[in-house]
């Protein structure tokens, strides 16, 4: 189980699973849009992912280089 929240903290969640799958993704748009190498991210089923709060604060963003 893991919990883990954004920067400012109006968005949090909750996984109920075991952390495996996980992997730093160092595509362009991730190099990007955090001025580093890459980011860090795992990978879990839907069922084991819970919003706790911040619903309304997600964004999507579309890379305008893809149009
Ligand atoms: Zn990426």
């Amino acid at each position: 189980m893991a919990d883990g929240e954004c920067n400012c903290g109006a968005v949090a969640f909750l996984v109920n699973t075991e952390l495996k799958d996980a992997f730093d993704c160092h595509c362009s748009m991730c190099r990007k849009s955090t001025g580093s190498n890459g980011i860090p991210m795992v990978v879990v089923s839907n069922t084991a992912f819970r919003l706790l709060h911040g619903k309304g604060s997600i964004v999507s963003w579309k890379n305008p280089d893809t149009d």
